[in-house]
């Protein structure tokens, strides 16, 4: 019932696990995609993005992780019981840790896709004093056309349910501001999230931040970068000759 979003999600997974692209080594990163209301799957902790096999994926149910959100504080050990006890299959593996924050994405307005990972290029600046400007900038109209028109920025927060609290508070406070749904979410001294409607949305996303974040390097280091100003960007996004070739490329 649910083979294409496994395929899809195996794919994308591939191809953010690819050692030549630099975005995820090792255990780094994650990926996920809803299959209903009530569930989707999410990459186990521990394993591999770039050579992940259908039992590393976990399916989990929305109901048992989005009311963490809420929650004050929680021990590690409630966090992992939690996890656990998402499972819709109870002898699936654990499910990263990370579940909590695809279950709050997967749950916005057309978003079918989630992947995370810590782009070299793009954390080179999310760990310098200029992260946040890398977030609410654009540079050039192809990095508007995947990435949005600005994207979230969260400050350093310790991985795991306080980190997707955080994430949840600085996406709404996005939504409100720019009346978009974000296409990237930056995370100071960690990594990039990508959310959309579709596999290859996610990988576009992720590929063109990254060339982003070389473009911005390369610019500071001989004076730049010279940002779009908000009118530049606003025509960008609404060209309808942009809007065509997001369609056209499924991101
Ligand atoms: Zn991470």
């Amino acid at each position: 019932m649910h083979n294409s979003s496994l395929t899809d999600v195996l794919t994308l997974s591939h191809e953010i696990g690819r050692e030549d692209r630099g975005l995820a080594i090792l255990g780094e990163g994650n990926t996920s995609a809803r299959l209903s209301d009530d569930t989707f799957l999410v990459k186990a902790s521990g394993t591999c993005l770039g050579t992940l096999e259908a039992p590393d994926l976990v399916e989990c149910r929305f109901s048992a992780l989005l009311p963490l959100l809420e929650r004050d504080a929680m021990t590690d050990a409630e966090v992992d019981e939690a996890l656990l006890a998402s499972r819709t299959d109870p002898k699936a593996k654990k499910p990263s840790v990370e579940a909590v924050f695809h279950a709050y994405l997967l749950s916005l307005p057309g978003i079918r896709f989630v992947g995370h990972c810590h782009a070299t290029g793009v954390n080179q600046i999310l760990c310098s004093p200029r992260a946040r400007d890398f977030a609410e900038h654009r540079m050039f109209p192809d990095e508007i056309v995947c990435c949005g028109v600005a994207s979230v920025f969260v400050p350093y927060t310790d991985p795991g349910l306080k980190l997707s609290q955080v994430i949840r508070r600085e996406t709404e406070a996005f939504v409100k501001k720019v009346q978009r749904q974000p296409r990237v979410i930056l995370m100071q001294n960690h990594g990039l999230i990508a959310l959309g409607p579709t596999w290859q949305s996610i990988i576009s996303a992720l590929l063109m931040a990254e060339k982003a974040a070389r473009i911005f390097a390369g610019a500071a280091a001989i004076g730049g970068p010279i940002f779009f100003t908000p009118q530049n960007v606003q025509r960008i996004a609404g060209r309808p000759d942009e809007a065509y070739r997001q369609r056209a490329l499924k991101i």
